[in-house]
């Protein structure tokens, strides 16, 4: 179906010619002979293309009842389409490289471009974008360009489902060049369809011109037989990740259990995490009440955050916050089991609390906690007559609960501690 066009669109006119008018058949100098006009969108906005048609001037040349369209048409879009190929390639590139959805792609292309393309079209625009992206990375001159500085090739086979319900997709990759030769999906895999597909590999061998050293499968029974009818001769083993895999689940299993037993030892976090708050709340309402009561009225910070007034207690929730990370990283497969990662990553973190209480040794606490807590508890008492004044709420930015001990501290509204 042509595409609608809203009536007040506001076209860009390009004007197209033929640059080469010499006749193909006998050589004269052609003529404009007719215009095509098409619009479409780009992504600078919507175009009108003003296309002159030549033919040959003489009616008795063959070149007369033809006639040339301008060389640069094709090369804003191909015929019948309202996109050019920078909208084209736009779509591709969202859809093959970050996976949008359609209504998505559709949303932004409105959004961004308003370019209004149905569902329908885009999917359409996709189905074209994937034909060319195969056609791009099966082009046998690519392919033997690519495959100009290799002596041999491996093959390798394998069924994926990128959906459950879906058919297994069967793709032949070549380990030598790290490239995807071609996939199919097979709804029923028989032995004949995969035998197919592994034809089709000896062609492209062939015609590359390279002896094919060795396949590698998990080796299901169509992919044995294939291989060995077509290509007698030539290994065929295990594929190291398959392998990897059965012979590994022990040394998960073990890992998995190392885990678990580290994950014991280290524990309470949240209390440790608790403690410095409290304690970094205590120490900042004592400075507060001290403000108010003329004890340090100079030297109060206004603004005290949590770094400032208790240092080494924001040091700790650092600490907290990496060993957590730690303990909750769970990547890894059979070759990096994350229960090894976790033991060197709490080995790094002992030893670099270590190093700090080495450094430390001898030093008196700056900021003592007992002697803020005795501090601000007796400022406190000295204060008590201004508790009138006092507003409990302070509404900050910290993530963690609050302690309930909060409740009836003197926070005076004038001179909030600001935290966040
Ligand atoms: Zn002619």
């Amino acid at each position: 179906m042509p595409y609608a066009w809203s009536e007040d669109t506001n076209f860009a006119l390009w004007e197209l010619e033929v640059l080469d008018r010499t006749c193909a058949v006998c050589g004269r100098m052609m003529y404009v002979c007719d215009h095509r006009y098409r619009r479409l969108h780009t992504l600078e906005g919507p175009v009108q293309l003003v296309c002159k048609l030549n033919h040959c001037p003489d009616p008795n040349c063959p070149g007369h009842a033809r006639t040339k369209s301008p060389e640069l048409e094709i090369t804003i879009a191909l015929p019948k389409w309202a996109i050019g190929w920078d909208v084209l390639c736009w779509i591709g590139q969202r859809r093959c490289a970050r996976h949008w959805s359609i209504s998505q792609i559709q949303s932004d292309l409105w959004d961004d471009y308003r370019i209004q393309l149905s569902a329908d079209s885009i999917a359409r625009y996709i189905r074209h974008y994937q034909v060319m992206l195969a056609a791009r990375q099966q082009d046998p001159e690519a392919l033997r360009q690519h495959y100009q500085g290799v002596d041999e090739i491996i093959l390798s086979i394998d069924g994926l489902q990128p959906e459950k319900g879906h058919e297994t997709l069967y793709v032949v990759r070549e380990l030598t060049g790290k490239r995807v030769w071609f996939a199919v999906p097979l709804i029923s895999a028989t032995a004949a369809e995969v035998r197919r597909l592994i034809a089709q590999a000896r062609a492209w061998a062939e015609s590359l011109g390279k002896p094919v050293a060795l396949w590698l499968s998990d080796r299901q029974d169509a992919f044995v037989t294939g291989i060995a009818a077509e290509f007698p001769g030539v290994p065929h083993r295990y594929c190291d990740n398959h392998f990897l895999r059965d012979v590994a689940k022990p040394v998960l299993e073990a890992d998995s259990h190392a885990k678990v037993q580290m994950r014991k030892k280290v524990r309470s976090l949240r209390k440790i995490e608790q403690a410095v708050l409290k304690r970094q709340d205590a120490q900042a309402s004592g400075r507060l009440v001290d403000d108010r009561c003329g004890a340090t009225m100079t030297e109060a910070p206004q603004n005290s955050t949590a770094s400032q007034v208790d240092p080494a207690g924001t040091v700790v929730l650092d600490y907290c916050v990496a060993v957590r990370g730690i303990l909750n990283d769970d990547q890894g497969g059979p070759l990096h089991p994350p229960g090894l990662r976790m033991a060197d990553a709490l080995d790094e973190v002992r030893a670099s609390i270590q190093r700090n209480l080495d450094a430390k040794k001898g030093d008196s606490p700056s900021s003592n906690s007992a002697v803020w807590l005795a501090a601000s508890t007796a400022a406190a008492r000295k204060c008590a007559t201004n508790r009138h004044r006092s507003a409990i709420t302070s509404k900050t930015s910290r993530k963690s609960p609050r302690p309930s001990s909060r409740k009836g501290r003197l926070v005076p509204t004038d001179r909030r501690s600001s935290r966040s």
